[in-house]
């Protein structure tokens, strides 16, 4: 670890590094930092490490506070401490002098705080070792670009054609910038290009290890969000920004492996290459969709994505190489045989979607849950016989709630501490009249 002190000693030296963001990603899916002068930073990592105010924790997206989320944190909301991860420390090639680095969050007695979302997905990445596996995968995302200013939502391109060489060209600077702020982080791209809606981009992030994969989707995220508005665009990674056109998926990706770098989902003597630990983690995924669902889908606005003919899913179905389903298994075998969990919208949290996914999986897999048959060859949209997803936030938080395996796996605390703050979210949605409304009522009736 002094080893790794000193490196990071060194990034900061010839990087001329003068501030260092202290970054973490709380449980309205926020991600927040504390700006820490690079002289501090370093002496924070031999001492204690940075002041946290508890208070944040307990507020929803409306900064709201939220009285019922902070108990167990009685006694004024005392300030908790980060703890740099130095694992995730990044030069931001973007912003001159600033490197950013991912922490977790610990109660003054040392102890984490239980309700971090980083903290609920290590616990979750140890539960999957200890289980005799380790994880690889990664999100990816679709994001609609704006460009700013312009009084409504008006987007980078226009028309319906993704992918199409005219369109894109004059895409270049969005494609360019983005690619390379990227590889800069080692977030490296693989592919980059515009998708159905008009706006819209998806650029995939490669692959990572554990806790990793969520930490490199949040980098990738703000990434994508400051280097575009640097150049006059806002980014948005929220589920549905426009209700005529295709919303954005936050698909995550992923292998599991054992102790011999195997994959564990593949076996070449089966018919279709899938091991029965792959169509358990299948199993899992599906019986729990339910409840998963709400930590996936957090926001009010990720259900809108969830409509039929979208290549968004509706139900709990599976098939091989099949966009409409829920699980998607993609055709490739061996070293890179994964599944692809296409429930999360763009807005997910990486950290909990991650830690959700691989625990409906791991009680799979445990308990032998055997998926339904898949979808291949069928219309899961016109499918009767499978269990729908929720069609709302707080469906969904009453399907979490009642879920005791997914409850156990991710934290009772963490649970209840989730539920309220995403019900306060709804709450106040609920009091809200909208236009559509007013506009469909007002006369009529
Ligand atoms: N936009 C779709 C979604 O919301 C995914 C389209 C695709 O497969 O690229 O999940
Ligand atoms: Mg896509
Ligand atoms: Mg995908």
């Amino acid at each position: 670890n002094s080893q790794l002190l000193d490196h990071i000693r060194n990034l900061i030296q010839e990087h001329r590094i003068h501030t260092v963001r202290v970054t973490l990603t709380d449980n309205t899916n926020i991600t927040r930092s504390r700006y820490v002068p690079a002289k501090a930073f370093l002496q924070a990592l031999v001492d204690d490490g940075i002041n946290y105010p508890s208070t944040l924790f307990s507020m929803d997206t409306s900064a709201r506070l939220v009285a019922e989320a902070g108990d167990g944190y009685a006694g004024g909301y005392p300030s908790w401490l980060l703890k740099p991860d130095l694992n995730t420390f990044i030069v931001l090639p973007w912003v001159s002098g600033t490197a950013r680095v991912i922490a977790d969050v610990l109660q003054p007695n040392g102890e984490p705080v239980h309700v971090s979302p980083r903290q609920v997905l290590k616990n979750i990445i140890n539960q999957v070792n200890e289980a005799g596996f380790t994880v690889r995968g990664a999100f990816e995302f679709e994001f609609y670009v704006y460009k700013q200013n312009s009084g409504h939502l008006d987007p980078a391109w226009h028309g319906l054609n993704c992918f199409a060489d005219v369109n894109q060209a004059q895409l270049e600077e969005i494609f360019t910038s983005i690619i390379q702020g990227l590889d800069g982080i080692g977030a490296g791209p693989e592919v980059a290009n515009t998708e159905y809606g008009p706006g819209q981009f998806e650029i995939t992030n490669s692959p990572f290890t554990g806790v990793e994969v969520a930490d490199m989707a949040v980098y990738y995220r703000s990434a994508i969000k400051e280097i575009l508005s640097q150049r006059g665009y806002t980014a948005t990674f929220m589920g549905k920004p426009n209700g005529a056109a295709s919303g954005s998926g936050g698909h995550f990706h992923f292998s599991m492996y054992n102790n011999k770098k195997q994959n564990v989902f593949f076996n070449p003597t089966s018919s279709d290459g899938l091991s029965d630990i792959c169509r358990w983690a299948i199993g899992g995924q599906l019986y729990h969709a339910r409840a998963i669902c709400a930590l996936v889908n957090s926001t009010i606005n990720s259900y809108k994505r969830l409509l039929p003919y979208t290549f968004a899913p509706v139900n709990a179905s599976w098939g091989h190489e099949h966009r409409c389903t829920m699980i998607r298994v993609p055709a490739a075998r061996g070293y890179n045989t994964r599944l692809e969990n296409r429930l999360p919208a763009a807005d997910t949290n990486p950290y909990l979607a991650s830690a959700a996914i691989l625990a409906a999986s791991l009680d799979g897999i445990k308990n032998k849950i055997e998926p339904p048959v898949s979808s291949d060859g069928l219309d899961p949209y016109a499918q009767e016989n499978l269990t729908p997803l929720p069609s709302s936030l707080s469906e969904a938080l009453e399907e979490l709630q009642r879920d005791n395996v997914i409850t156990s796996y991710m934290g009772k605390e963490f649970i209840k501490h989730y539920i309220t703050l995403r019900k306060s979210e709804w709450q106040r949605y609920q009091t809200h009249v909208s236009d559509w409304e007013i506009k469909e009522y007002l006369d009529l009736f």
